[in-house]
């Protein structure tokens, strides 16, 4: 059916889904049989229920990467056949774009209008890192030792464990997945326990793309558990996850244990910076887009907005009105511009976070409760919440909230807007809004940030590299840089024929 005519989109089942593993090309329960419940948190009910994996399964999915990767039909493919699996799942992911997007809304509440354009971005991953796969090659070193050749290869480390969260599975998993396929890793992936369906949606397409048993395996369970253990374990050779800064220093602990090289992307508290001389249209609509997309639970919400003191007021005025307009609702409905929160313990800590704006004396300009109307008050709603008058020290301009929450900070000159800025234990994106150029790159130069976006706001590529300073992460994900971070540089040394006369003078 064409999208554009539909306005509300439907599960298409009745009752609740029983979803299984995915381990070596088999589906599969968890060892133990029990299963979780994923909870749509739009109607409050259990919508999909998943395996409840443990120890013992991330065990066998780690065999069945390893036996994959050291042996299996994997560990013999060209760059150019595995190039060739990767273009067939990024076909398969634009054909299913819908029934991907319809699960994740399900799962985490987020607009079906974003995800369907986030789904039908997704094939570009796979695309592009299917382009570089037969493009991982060493280099030749030129050495100033008579008669040897010296040159280095590049090669995959092994089995990756990717941990990802519940905002964006999908997207969050295709970051990892494709540079880590295409450079010829197999991989065990644990998505969210609030987020189970869509990556055991994914299994299916990349077991009808026809990767060989093994490469791809994903086992759901809770992270204390399946993550604990997949981050622990001695076979892994990298860790690659998303999450909470605070889980991100766990797993740079469990990956010590067996010297795992790991990636991290962590959270932000993003500084979204409007100057003066801004295109206060602009700029107002770039500070929506990046606070109230996706109800802010994004790891880069512009979730700090400062503003120059001689455009507060009339900025305020702008943002509140705009925001007033915002249409809560069904987010499975293309007309609705929020949904909700995605599950209820988020709920309760955004709220949780809205009364301890108001304790600290922050001035709260717009919303801030839940909504209560017979169509939304089932829901994990929270109106889009904007806090005048904050102070940078307080602590909700220093904690990541993770919802729908604003807050307004005021300075007075570039000096003290890239001081406060600066000021954040995070370092993941900011946005610089004015019209001087030159004012825009020294502040692009001084910002303490793996992103920063001028005049513009929450723009991702699989073509650039992106990640976090600071407490928001280590290593970058996308870009060909990427393909870096999941392999491994090895130096071969050939003699041409010299003639060892002294076994113990080496150089
Ligand atoms: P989280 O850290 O609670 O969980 C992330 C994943 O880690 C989940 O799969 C979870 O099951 C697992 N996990 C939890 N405890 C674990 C443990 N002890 N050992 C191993 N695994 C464990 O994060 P979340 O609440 O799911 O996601 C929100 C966070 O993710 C926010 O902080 C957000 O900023 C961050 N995030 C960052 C990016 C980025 O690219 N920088 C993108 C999206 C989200």
């Amino acid at each position: 059916m064409d999208t554009m005519t539909k306005t509300v989109y439907q599960l298409p089942f009745t009752g609740i889904k029983q979803y299984k593993m995915f381990i070596n090309n088999e589906w599969v329960d968890s060892a133990s049989s029990q299963t979780f419940d994923s909870v749509n948190p739009f109607t409050g009910e259990v919508w999909a229920q998943a395996p409840l994996g443990d120890k013992e399964d991330i065990d066998r999915a780690v065999q069945a990467a390893k036996a994959a990767f050291e042996t299996g039909e994997w560990s013999r493919y060209t760059g150019a056949q595995r190039a060739a699996l990767l273009r067939k799942l990024g076909d398969l992911i634009g054909e299913h774009a819908e029934e991907l997007a319809i699960s994740e809304v399900a799962d985490n509440g987020k607009l079906i209008r974003e995800m369907l354009g986030q789904m039908k971005s997704l094939p570009g991953w796979c695309y592009y890192f299917a382009g570089l796969a037969d493009k991982v090659h060493g280099e030749s070193i030129p050495i100033d030792i008579p008669n040897m050749i010296n040159y280095t290869v590049r090669e995959p480390l092994g089995v990756v464990g990717a941990i990802v969260p519940w905002n964006s599975p999908l997207l969050l998993t295709l970051f990892k997945l494709c540079p880590a396929l295409a450079a010829g890793n197999t991989m065990v992936i644990k998505p969210s326990e609030v987020t189970p369906a869509s990556l055991l949606e994914l299994a299916v397409l990349i077991e009808k793309a026809g990767f060989p048993p093994g490469v791809v395996n994903i086992v759901t369970g809770y992270g204390q558990t399946a993550g604990d253990a997949l981050s622990k374990h001695p076979d892994v050779r990298k860790v690659a996850f998303t999450g909470s800064s605070a889980t991100g220093k766990l797993i740079i602990k469990n990956s010590a244990e067996q010297f795992a090289r790991v990636s991290l992307e962590l959270g932000g508290k993003s500084p979204n910076i409007i100057f003066d001389d801004a295109d206060l249209s602009n700029a107002v609509n770039g500070v929506l887009a990046g606070i109230f997309a996706a109800s802010g639970q994004t790891c880069m919400a512009g979730s700090r907005v400062l503003v120059h003191d001689s455009i507060y007021d009339e900025f305020v005025e702008r943002l509140v009105e705009r925001t007033s307009r915002i249409k809560l609702g069904n987010p499975l409905d293309m007309e609705s511009e929020m949904g909700t929160v995605a599950f209820e313990g988020q709920h309760e800590k955004v709220l949780r976070y809205i009364r301890i704006g108001q304790e600290e004396g922050a001035t709260l300009l717009y919303g801030g409760k839940r909504p209560m109307t017979p169509e939304l008050k089932n829901g994990f709603f929270v109106e889009p919440t904007i806090f005048g008058d904050v102070r940078n020290d307080m602590r909700i301009a220093q904690e990541e909230i993770f919802g729908p929450v604003v807050c307004l900070i005021r300075f007075r000159d570039e000096e003290e807007a890239l001081q406060i800025a600066n000021d954040t234990q995070f370092g993941l994106a900011a946005a610089v809004w004015t019209k001087d150029v030159q004012r825009a790159h020294r502040m692009a130069g001084k910002i303490n940030a793996g992103t920063v976006w001028i005049n513009n706001y929450r723009k991702v590529s699989y073509a650039s590299p992106f990640g976090g300073y600071k407490a928001s992460g280590i290593g970058r994900e996308n870009g060909i840089q990427a393909m870096h971070e999941y392999t491994q540089v090895k130096s071969v040394w050939v003699d041409t024929g010299s003639v060892i006369t002294d076994p113990f003078k080496i150089l």
